[in-house]
């Protein structure tokens, strides 16, 4: 799997930008791949070299019927000649039993077991693990998400990315966090490049605080402090889509041109258009927001 060095940056113009003396960019991870984009590639490519490298031709992973990970991991299983298997939650897609996001892995060749809520919390469990492997045969683990330290060591690549694709460093790089992997990557990459930047997670989901704990664990010998965790910004939970942040996507999609995502990249810009209003940002601040990609996941909501 190949990545590219440097992406696309956007520059938004906006009065409310303009009035604060902010600079505000985008870094268009969106764009890489017409369809393997944002951060799940990255965190996918030192899994799939690993699994080929140890030998396997099969790959097992875990998510809910829109998960943006099975999504990307599908793509790459297709592209690279790996088998892959997910194993997602049976009633994870409502009342209709597929999604689009399962039809599509369907169709790029994944097998798809649905297991009960029961069983899908056992997905750590060595027991259960094994069980899977009876089923259907050996095969390399990518936890779900692609949260693991194959997965933080990809996104370190990032780095690359943002130093490859700008003048300079901003102040204050903005992504959003589901596992924390990306943040804890990405952390990572800027502190061995010596950059100033400082990296401001927002959390999707609610009452996301123990991810502080995950994120320092994924960090190397150091610890670098180059990044904070926001957990006030998640409107209620994850993939949760009330109506003022579906009226932010509307106002941005059409002001900006860029599209977002309803879990993840929704949440992140209205989180900083409203720490705009609050007035914590200097004259003069710049911004860089990760624009992670996910715009599959659309198709699961009103937008
Ligand atoms: C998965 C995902 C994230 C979260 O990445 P983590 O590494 O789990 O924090 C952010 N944005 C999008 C669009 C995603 O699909």
């Amino acid at each position: 799997m190949r990545l590219p060095d440097a992406v696309p940056v956007t520059s938004l113009n906006h009065p409310l930008l303009e009035q604060i003396g902010v600079q505000v960019d985008v870094l268009r991870l969106d764009l890489i791949d017409a369809v393997l984009s944002g951060n799940k590639p990255f965190k996918l490519m030192h899994n799939l070299a690993r699994a080929r490298q140890e030998g396997y031709s099969r790959i097992l992973s875990f998510g809910g019927a829109w998960s943006n990970h099975i999504h990307a991991l599908a793509e790459a299983g297709r592209r690279e000649g790996l088998e892959v298997i997910a194993v997602v939650r049976g009633d994870d897609a409502g009342s209709s039993s597929t999604t689009a996001m399962l039809d599509f892995a369907v169709a790029r060749g994944v097998k798809v077991l649905r297991v009960s809520r029961q069983d899908y919390r056992r997905r750590q469990e060595t027991d259960y693990l094994d069980q899977l492997k009876q089923q259907v045969g050996d095969f390399y683990l990518v936890p779900e998400g692609g949260a693991n330290a194959e997965g933080v060591l990809g996104c370190e690549q990032i780095a690359t990315v943002v130093q490859n694709s700008l003048e300079d460093w901003p102040d204050e790089i903005l992504l959003a966090c589901g596992t924390g992997t990306t943040l804890a990557g990405l952390a990572t990459g800027l502190s061995r490049l010596g950059a100033p930047s400082l990296v401001r997670g927002i959390a999707v989901l609610k009452g996301a605080d123990f991810l502080n704990n995950e994120i320092r664990r994924w960090l190397p010998e150091g610890h670098p402090q180059n990044w904070v965790l926001e957990t006030a910004y998640h409107h209620g939970g994850y993939a949760r889509f009330p109506v003022e942040l579906r009226d932010f996507v509307r106002s941005f999609e059409q002001y900006h041109g860029v599209l977002l995502d309803p879990v993840y990249t929704a949440k992140v810009f209205s989180a900083l258009w409203q720490r705009i209003k609050l007035g914590a940002y200097l004259p003069d601040s710049r911004i860089l927001v990760i624009h992670t990609g996910g715009l599959q996941g659309r198709a699961g909501f009103q937008l």
